[in-house]
C-alpha cells in the first residue's frame, strides 16, 4: 500500500473533526481538486483508515433499552482472547482495557432487561472470566454529543515499532490480522519479524 501523505493526514484530521464535511471543503483544504480529494478518501476507506462515518443520533428515540457497562477481572493472559470472544457477541459495541479491579470494560449497544441478563450469564458462563459487576447509564451529565477532538492530537499517530510519531509518510501492514503503522520500512520490517518471533 501507497503512504499516506501529508494531505491525507490532514483529510483525516478534518474527517474527525466534522465527519460531513464536503468534498469541495476538504479539496480547499488539501489544495487539490474534488475528484482528486474523493479518489483519495474513496482510498482511505478502501484501506480500512477510514472504517466508518460517525453519524450523531439520539438512540433513545429508535431502540428499546439502555447501554450498559460490564467490567470484567480476568488472569492477564486471558485479555487478548477474551476480548476477541465478548466482540463475537453483537449486543457489545466496545471492549476496552483498563487498570484497576477490573481490566477490561465492555460497553452495550442500547439492550433490554431481559437482554442484558442474558449478555451477563454469558459473560459469567466463560471461563476466563473470575468477576463481572455492570452499570446501567441512564443519562449523559451534561449532555455532550460531539466527540471533541482536540487538534493536534486527533493526527497523532506513532509508528507501531520505534513509538515516534510520524513525519510525512506512513507504512502499513496487516501483521498478525490487524493493520500496523510504521514511520519507514526498517520499522515495519523489524516488527514484522520480532512478531513473527512471539507469535
Ligand atoms: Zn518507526
Amino acid at each position: 500500500m501507497k503512504p499516506l501523505d501529508k494531505k491525507d493526514l490532514i483529510i483525516l484530521s478534518e474527517l474527525l473533526n466534522d465527519g460531513r464535511k464536503s468534498y469541495s471543503d476538504l479539496a480547499e483544504k488539501i489544495k487539490l481538486s474534488v475528484p482528486a480529494t474523493k479518489s483519495r478518501v474513496e482510498k482511505l476507506i478502501e484501506n480500512g483508515i477510514i472504517n466508518f462515518f460517525t453519524v450523531n443520533l439520539d438512540h433513545s428515540l429508535l431502540t428499546e433499552g439502555r447501554p450498559s457497562l460490564i467490567a470484567i477481572r480476568t488472569p492477564s493472559k486471558s485479555i487478548q482472547n477474551l476480548s476477541e470472544e465478548l466482540y463475537t457477541n453483537k449486543l457489545v459495541q466496545r471492549v476496552f482495557l483498563t487498570g484497576g479491579r477490573y481490566n477490561l470494560l465492555l460497553i452495550t449497544h442500547y439492550i433490554t432487561d431481559a437482554q442484558k441478563s442474558k449478555l451477563i450469564s454469558n459473560i459469567q458462563s466463560l471461563e476466563e472470566v473470575e468477576d463481572i459487576e455492570t452499570t446501567i447509564l441512564y443519562d449523559e451529565m451534561p449532555e455532550k454529543r460531539d466527540l471533541l477532538i482536540l487538534e493536534p492530537k486527533s493526527i497523532k499517530l506513532i509508528c507501531d515499532y520505534c513509538k515516534r510519531e510520524f513525519a510525512d509518510t506512513i507504512f502499513t501492514k496487516v501483521i498478525g490480522n490487524k493493520k500496523r503503522y510504521f514511520c519507514c520500512n526498517t520499522c515495519l520490517s523489524v516488527f514484522e519479524k520480532r512478531f513473527g518471533m512471539v507469535d
